[in-house]
This record gives C-alpha cells, sequence and structure tokens, in this order.
C-alpha cells in the first residue's frame, strides 16, 4: 500500500468533490491532486527523491496536507517537526533525519536564518503567499503554479514512509522509522473498528498535524476520500466555530483539549450536532470530565486510543458502549483490529491476567526501527514484539490497564508504585489542580514517594493533609512521604509532564537505576 492511493481513488470517483476547507477557502479532490503533483514535481527539480528526507514545519493547514502527499509522490520520506521545539532542538533533528528539504509556513519563517546556519544544504521552501519569504529561501506557490504535474511513483510497501520524533518526555526524542503499509495497516486498523472514522465522515484537524494521533485521521480520511477541515492551532473558539461552520463529524483531541473545549465561553453559541465522533488519546478521561462532555456534545460518541510512535501509532482503543461502563473508564481498552497485545515479565514471558508486566504489541503497524539506532531498535523489537517501555496490566476480557511507565515506577521499601495511581488518588483532592509523583533517594526505604503538587488558586493544603487524603484512597505505602507545591509543572511539547526534570533535582545527573 502506499499513502496516495486514497487520492487517486477520490479523484477517480469524486473529482469535483470538496477534499479540503481550510478558513474560506475549499478545494476539489481534483484541484488538490493537481497541486501536488505540481509540488512533487519541484522537490524533485530540487534533487529530491530516492528516500530522500522533506520535513515540513508548519501549522495545520491544507497546504500540510498536500504535503504529506507530495513527498511520498515524489518518492522521498515525511520528517513533520514538532512546531513547538526550539531553534536548537529542530535544527538538531533536522541534521539528525539529514533532510534536504524543508518546507516552512509563514509563522516560522523568523526560524529559517538560524535552521540554515546549523544546517548548511538545507534548501527552504516557504508559504510566501501571506508574507514576504526571507532570502535564499523559495516561494512554495510559486513552485507550484511553475511546475508541469509530476507522475505519482506509487511506491510503498515495505519502504520508508515518514520519520516521526517520539515526544522526548523520557529523553531525547528518537526518529521512528515507518513505512507505508505500517500507516496504512494502523488507520485501516483503527476505521475497520467500526468506532471512529467511518467513510463519509467531515475530518476536523484540532490535534498539531505533526503528531502522529492526528496523521491516523488524516491518513483514514484521505484513504476514504473524506473531507478534511484545518485549524491552525488548537483554539477552543476556532475549533468550535469550524465544527458548526464545516458539520464536522470527526475530531482527534488531547483530553486537556476537551476539558478546554467544556471551560470554553464559546460552548453554548455555536451547534455541534453534527459531531459524531470525538478520538482521544494520549492518557485516559476522568468521569467527570466525560460526563460533562457527553453533555456539551449530545451527538458525539467516545473513543479512546491508546499507543505510541513506533505502533504508528495505535494498539489499543477503548470503544464507544465502553464509554457506558464507569469501570472500563480506567482503561485503555483493547486491542485494535490490527494488532496483538500481551503483558509479559522481565524475561519476555507472559504474565497472568490481572498481574502488571511491560505492555509488548506485535502487528504490521509495528516500527521499520529507530533512525541511526541498530542497538535501540534491535533492543526495543527484540523477539519480534514491540517494548512500550508502559507497565500495565491486563484483564479477563483483554481490556488494557495502564499503570505507568515503566520509568516512573517506584520502589519503596521493597513495593512496587505505579506513580500514576497515586496522582489520580491526589487528583481526587479538591484543592490539587495538577501534580506529579516521583521517586526520589531515601536512606530507610530506597525510594520515597514524593508528590509535586499545583494548588487551585486560593486554596491551600499540607503535605500531611495530602497524605491524609490519599490514605483514604490507597494503601498507606503508596501515599506521597514528602511533598512540595509548585506553580506549574514542566511540560513536553506534547502537554506531558516531564518527570526526568522533576527528578534531576533529587538524583543529580547521577543515572537513577530504573527498575
Ligand atoms: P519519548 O518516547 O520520547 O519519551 P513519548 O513516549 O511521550 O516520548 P509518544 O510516542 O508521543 O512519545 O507517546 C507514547 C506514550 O504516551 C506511550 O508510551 C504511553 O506512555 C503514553 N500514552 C499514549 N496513549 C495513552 C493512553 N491512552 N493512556 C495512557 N498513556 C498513554
Ligand atoms: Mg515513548
Amino acid at each position: 500500500m502506499y499513502l496516495t492511493q486514497g487520492l487517486h481513488r477520490a479523484v477517480q470517483q469524486n473529482p469535483n468533490g470538496v477534499a479540503t476547507v481550510y478558513r474560506d477557502r475549499q478545494r476539489t479532490f481534483a484541484e488538490v491532486a493537481e497541486r501536488v503533483a505540481r509540488l512533487a514535481a519541484a522537490l524533485r527539480g530540487l534533487g529530491v527523491g530516492g528516500g530522500d528526507r522533506v520535513a515540513m514545519l508548519s501549522l495545520n493547514s491544507d497546504r500540510y496536507h498536500e504535503y504529506l502527499l507530495a513527498v511520498p509522490w515524489a518518492n522521498a520520506v515525511l520528517n513533520p517537526v514538532n512546531v513547538r521545539w526550539s531553534a536548537a532542538e529542530i535544527a538538531y533533528s533536522l541534521r539528525d533525519s539529514g533532510t534536504r528539504v524543508l518546507l516552512v509556513d509563514d509563522a516560522f519563517a523568523h526560524l529559517v536564518p538560524a535552521l540554515r546556519d546549523a544546517h548548511p544544504g538545507l534548501t527552504t521552501v516557504i508559504h510566501a503567499g501571506d508574507g514576504a519569504a526571507p532570502d535564499g529561501t523559495l516561494s512554495y506557490e510559486e513552485l507550484v503554479a511553475g511546475s508541469e504535474p509530476a507522475e505519482d511513483v506509487r511506491r510503498g510497501g515495505n519502504e520508508i514512509a515518514g520519520l516521526f520524533y517520539t515526544g522526548g518526555t523520557t529523553g531525547h526524542g528518537k526518529g521512528v522509522m515507518l513505512s507505508h503499509d505500517n500507516l496504512m495497516v494502523s488507520a485501516l486498523g483503527v476505521a475497520s473498528s467500526g468506532h471512529l472514522f467511518a467513510p463519509g465522515m467531515r475530518y476536523l484537524h484540532a490535534a498539531p498535524m505533526f503528531h502522529l494521533a492526528d496523521f491516523v485521521g488524516w491518513n483514514a480520511a484521505t484513504t476514504s476520500g473524506s473531507t478534511q477541515v484545518f485549524v491552525p492551532a488548537f483554539d477552543p473558539a476556532a475549533v468550535l466555530s469550524a465544527i458548526a461552520a464545516h458539520g464536522v463529524t470527526d475530531v482527534l483531541l488531547i483530553p486537556v483539549m476537551i476539558q478546554l473545549l467544556l471551560d470554553s465561553p464559546e460552548l453554548d453559541r455555536h451547534d455541534v450536532s453534527s459531531l459524531r465522533t470525538i478520538a482521544y488519546g494520549g492518557s485516559p478521561i476522568t468521569q467527570p470530565v466525560l460526563e460533562r462532555a457527553m453533555k456539551a456534545f449530545p451527538n458525539a460518541s467516545f473513543t479512546q486510543a491508546y499507543g505510541m510512535t513506533e505502533l504508528g501509532p495505535v494498539a489499543t482503543l477503548l470503544g464507544p458502549d465502553d464509554h457506558h461502563r464507569a469501570d472500563l473508564l480506567p482503561s485503555a481498552g483493547r486491542a485494535a483490529p490490527h494488532a496483538e497485545v500481551r503483558i509479559v515479565d522481565a524475561e519476555d514471558r507472559e504474565v497472568p491476567r490481572g498481574t502488571v508486566g511491560e505492555i509488548v504489541v506485535k502487528g504490521g503497524h509495528v516500527m521499520l526501527g529507530y533512525w541511526n539506532q541498530p542497538e535501540q531498535s534491535a533492543e526495543a523489537l527484540r523477539g519480534g514484539w514491540m517494548h512500550t517501555g508502559d507497565g500495565g496490566y491486563m484483564d479477563d476480557a483483554g481490556y488494557v490497564y495502564i499503570v505507568d511507565r515503566m520509568k516512573d515506577m517506584i520502589v519503596t521499601g521493597g513495593e512496587n508504585v505505579y506513580s500514576a495511581e497515586v496522582e489520580n488518588a491526589l487528583a481526587a483532592h479538591p484543592a490539587v489542580a495538577a501534580c506529579a509523583v516521583i521517586g526520589v533517594p531515601d536512606a530507610e526505604w530506597g525510594e520515597r514517594v514524593h508528590a509535586v503538587v499545583v494548588l487551585h488558586e486560593g486554596r491551600h493544603v499540607t503535605a500531611e493533609e495530602l497524605r491524609e487524603h490519599a490514605k483514604t484512597l490507597i494503601a498507606g505505602y503508596k501515599a506521597p512521604r514528602t511533598a512540595e507545591f509548585v506553580d506549574a509543572l514542566p511540560l513536553s511539547g506534547a502537554g506531558k509532564i516531564l518527570k526526568r526534570e522533576l527528578r534531576r533535582r533529587y538524583w543529580g545527573e547521577a543515572a537513577r537505576q530504573v527498575h
């Protein structure tokens, strides 16, 4: 399979259908295909082909859709860049991936001189339609207008389609090599679950398109010839008005975005009755948020996905029916149609149901490997299963419960403590706005359970009170022995808490023992 095949089918079957909607601009499938073919020709004219990497640094737009198609059309490899990275981090990933051409949005034009200095030989192409292109860069619209359409190479299968960098939650982001088949298997598997992304949808890109979570929606929509709507970046008002204006049916969000939509004063001002599916991932949803979301989006069903970049990215799904069972809400769901999931011990033996171990996954969506990291790749893929580094257990019906990243587990006095469980207990306290639980060195216990807490404005609570509160919900040895209060927690670009930064203060640069 290959990433462009859905576009060819849409042009054959529905050339005048609406492919993309961005602000007041709409393009048909035939128009998009024409522009993609011209951009692919321009990329080839720049010497790109044969597996060269082409990066994109861009907010969401209909042009991002064109990039995602033109790069494989020209037989090159996608390298979507995290727009929240610093210039130094972007330069690192461009050098690490040996990127030839960078497609840049006007919003990031100011970074171009520094990126070119850091990575000489980089060709930069800018959306110059609505802004001035810096010296030495090419104009996107001029390239598209000035090139004759190229024939699609239609290569795919096991060939690398994209390099996707992981979130960098646990260290430097790693370049994950995913093939066309990896990406197609994940998208088709998700769509065939019957839970979400059915043909005929109108899909809204509300989460950043550089992230693989939204890529699944993009791929499912492209493959089924569905209409795609774009907002440049997540903003509650823009998302709600796009849903109302364009009859959006499907959207992928991370839980914090659902919360922001619910808290938005704009919520009541828009008709969101067209929304059928809210997919979310990255973390579970809490019962109170889900209840509010069900009221606010009365026609929408909810599906949670668990996965990781290395898995293209979906491994398990918690479907709409599961969301009506409170006992299943803490679960990440069951293996998606394209995946097999197991829980294993340190010797890779499957553990009994209900026992915590490492989640491992097998299927046609599992990455080819990490870019330039043969040893890490072999280690992660040993025995033919992707070792996720996530700890969890499975119940008798195959539902997976994620308890923690293995690296975040705390061993105190010989007992395992999963930070996620302690965090849930603390989050139930009305004064707690956000928290992270880490293991810190302790002479007596080896490691001690320690909480880093952000309080709601105007609220006060002591470490001792928090400990007593936690003990009403979880065993005493799991309750934090110490706590500190901070204004904010350090977050990654994807909004995940960077525990390694919290731990660094206690462990110094010395490597902490990972259990
Ligand atoms: P890095 O690998 O660079 O440290 P990262 O693991 O955060 O970064 P991603 O691949 O974007 O990068 O995230 C995958 C991780 O997110 C999973 O391994 C898991 O820990 C967490 N995750 C994803 N979905 C869920 C979910 N539904 N529930 C709980 N955790 C989830
Ligand atoms: Mg990871």
